[in-house]
């Protein structure tokens, strides 16, 4: 079900100013046990009733908890609303409605990735505050102004944008840095291509960042941090969340994963990965690797493509280290199978995809040598 209004678009609104823009929520907070403090934070709302969506079996364990935080700290009622599982329009029409016949003034997403996006696409859509709380460390779509809008078979269709990002981003760490750890690893590797991304489309004088600005200083700089901390504190948080202990690593972890990487690509800009990636999400082989799986190997793919041959051997390195895909086959693919590498690279080069904003012109049959490039380097590393 496509979605009819007329669309706030950056590149077309904030593109033709030629400016550079930054973006980001009003607040970030991050705690270990800080659902019991959400509403401490929400008194600014000055709101009364809350949709709180989340998929049924988080808002058993934590729904009680959140409503008496909201309740006790800032006199606010709250409603939960069951999520279905896909970020698509059809989800997101059913929340709009379901939240029409109520006096909901405010939303709180609480669950991963696809959940936070439908909440940010359905609080647009209604012109009301969102709230996210991230259940998982797996994606940076927490702080930005922009949902992923898949099919109902988890095709990726579209991003959906807004002018502004949500309200406020609460992480309990005790949540996200025990929920498995491939959610926190795969968030690692979605974060490690914010610096490469933002510094290929800053590089290109035609290179726009996802608020249809030029990047600024601080977006690249946030970039930089991004990549230096998970290089630094990744591999041992890595070890540390599989034993679901929420330690320093892992809170820094935390940290890049939803904080660094969400401003960094929003504020940066996005490159070739993320396009790879969303070719990726046309061939049913590859749904069982979560977001940040494919957007790892497609990193490497695109340093690859740039003939990056010293990153894109650092970064294989650590996707082999921390547990993340560094071969095709582990993406279910094989270089051999040409026909559906040329499918992904025929989407990734889709109009409108950030692989335009590479410093050079991309073909397909460079997406498909950047992919089996990338297998190579990492076989060699077997
Ligand atoms: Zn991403």
């Amino acid at each position: 079900m496509a979605e009819s209004e007329a669309r706030f678009d950056p590149f077309k609104d904030y593109g033709s100013v030629e400016a550079k823009v930054y973006s980001s929520p009003h607040k970030y907070v991050q705690k270990k046990g800080l659902i019991k403090d959400f509403g401490t934070f929400l008194k600014g709302l000055e709101a009364e009733k809350a949709g709180i969506i989340g998929e049924k079996f988080l808002l058993d364990i934590h729904g009680e908890a959140i409503v008496s935080s909201l309740k006790d700290k800032a006199g606010v009622d709250a409603r939960m609303l069951n999520f279905g599982g896909e970020s698509s329009w059809q989800e997101v029409t059913n929340i709009v409605e379901d939240v029409k016949k109520d006096s909901i003034d405010f939303l709180v997403g609480f669950g991963g990735g696809k959940t936070i996006d439908t909440a940010k696409a359905a609080g647009y859509k209604l012109r009301i505050p969102v709230v996210i709380a991230p259940t998982l460390a797996s994606n940076d779509a927490p702080c930005s102004a922009l949902s992923v809008i898949y099919s109902a078979e988890g095709e990726f269709e579209e991003y959906f944008f807004f002018p502004d990002n949500p309200y406020i981003v609460l992480v309990d760490t005790a949540v996200v840095g025990t929920a498995p750890e491939r959610f926190v690893v795969s968030g690692m590797g979605d974060a490690m291509a914010t610096y490469y991304e933002a510094d290929a489309c800053n590089r290109a004088p035609h290179g726009r960042n996802m608020v249809g600005g030029r990047p600024t200083m601080c977006g690249l700089a946030i970039g930089v941090l991004c990549k230096d901390v998970l290089y630094e504190y990744g591999p041992q948080a890595a070890k540390d969340a599989a034993k679901k202990e929420v330690t320093d690593a892992v809170e820094k972890i935390i940290e890049c994963n939803t904080l660094l990487s969400g401003l960094g690509f929003e504020s940066g800009g996005l490159g070739a990965a993320h396009a790879i990636h969303n070719g990726m999400t046309i061939t049913p082989k590859t749904h069982h690797a979560i977001h940040g799986e494919k957007v790892a190997f497609a990193l490497v793919a695109q340093l690859v493509m740039e003939d990056n041959r010293e990153e894109a051997l650092r970064v294989s390195k650590f996707n082999k280290e921390v547990g993340l895909p560094y071969k095709l086959s582990e993406l279910h693919l094989e270089a051999s199978d040409t026909e559906t590498l040329e499918l992904i690279a025929k989407r990734s080069l889709e109009p409108g995809e950030s692989i335009y904003n590479m410093p050079f012109t991309v073909t397909p049959q460079m997406v498909v040598d950047g992919m089996i490039g990338a297998d190579e380097l990492g076989i060699s590393l077997d």
